[in-house]
């Protein structure tokens, strides 16, 4: 996993790439990337073929500067598009609490009442606080 620099100016739209090959432990040959691209509106409005050689200029450059040989040619791509990837933080947006009324079954997930919105942190937090609610239920 590694951090991608964004800049708009060159329309490199990447944040992050996962080697998905390594994570899911996988054959490393298996040579599976996946990039994330968040707030894609302008990445999506590019025709599909402009957008993926963009992305993949600003891999090559960034993924193989230094340290890494040089990417292979790409066999297969493929686009996922999430448009409701994650809730939409409105001031004031009703989120459930980590509790259900059943003494033995929480809710945990970015989605309840964390105080944050939807991200890794607020995961985290749901995570614990579900933890230490069903603890607390004895
Ligand atoms: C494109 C994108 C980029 C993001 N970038 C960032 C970032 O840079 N920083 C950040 O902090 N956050 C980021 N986020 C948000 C972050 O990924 C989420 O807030 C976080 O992953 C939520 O964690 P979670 O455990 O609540 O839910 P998830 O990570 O969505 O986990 C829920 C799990 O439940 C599984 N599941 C769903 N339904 C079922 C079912 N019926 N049975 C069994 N399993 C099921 C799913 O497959 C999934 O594995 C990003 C999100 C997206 C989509």
């Amino acid at each position: 996993m590694m951090m991608l620099r964004e800049d708009t100016t060159r329309s490199h739209d990447g944040q992050w790439v996962f080697d998905r090959g390594t994570l899911l432990g996988l054959e490393p040959a298996h040579g599976e990337l996946a990039i994330v691209v968040s707030c894609a509106d302008s990445a999506l409005q590019r025709p599909r073929q402009a957008a993926e050689d963009l992305l993949l200029e600003q891999l090559r450059e960034q993924l193989t500067a230094g340290r890494h040989a040089p990417l292979p040619k790409i066999a297969a791509s493929a686009w996922i598009v999430e448009k409701r990837a994650t809730f939409l933080a409105r001031p004031g947006l009703a989120r459930p609490p980590n509790t259900t009324g059943s003494p033995k079954l929480m809710l945990a997930g970015d989605w309840t009442d964390t105080g944050y919105p939807a991200t890794l942190e607020g995961a985290v937090r749901s995570g614990k606080l579900a933890a230490q609610a069903l603890i607390a239920s004895g």
